[in-house]
């Protein structure tokens, strides 16, 4: 199934799925999403988004993406800086928040899948282990 790039006519929300979601999870417009080129999306997203710098940034986007799952942040506050400076300076050397723990190959498309988060709950490792490869997620 192709992904592609929808936009909200209300609140301008970009979605990338198949297809836009029914109800907008921004303004709760119903079936709201239109197609959109890349080019749009960017502008768009150039607008209006916020950007992801420091450190600390990083970790309370991690803070709130772990609230009311069955995975938190691992224990030590030293490991997680060090893994959110180790993403940080990918995105400086390869453009986005590659895992600090695996390197990118260069095709883009499977790089894609080493993007923090990854879909760690779908690996062997966190089966075996309860946490992502890194440490960096690990089960409550
Ligand atoms: S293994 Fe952990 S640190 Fe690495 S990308 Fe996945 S979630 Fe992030
Ligand atoms: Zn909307």
């Amino acid at each position: 199934m192709i992904k592609k790039l929808w936009r909200c006519y209300v609140c301008n929300d970009i979605h990338f799925g198949t297809k836009g979601p029914e109800i907008c999870p921004t303004c709760r417009a119903k079936n709201a999403f239109c197609e959109i080129d890349n080019d749009e999306a960017l502008k768009v997203i150039g607008a209006q988004g916020g950007k992801l710098e420091t450190v600390e940034q990083l970790v309370r986007v991690w803070e709130d993406f772990t609230k009311e799952q069955d995975f938190r942040l691992e224990d030590s506050q030293e490991n997680i800086q060090t893994l959110a400076t180790g993403e940080l300076e990918n995105v400086k050397k390869h453009g986005l928040k590659y895992c600090p723990c695996r390197i990118p190959t260069g095709d883009y498309e499977r790089d894609l899948k080493l993007i923090c988060p990854c879909n760690f709950k779908a690996q062997q490792y966190w089966k075996e282990n309860a946490e992502c490869w890194c440490g960096l997620f690990v089960k409550r």
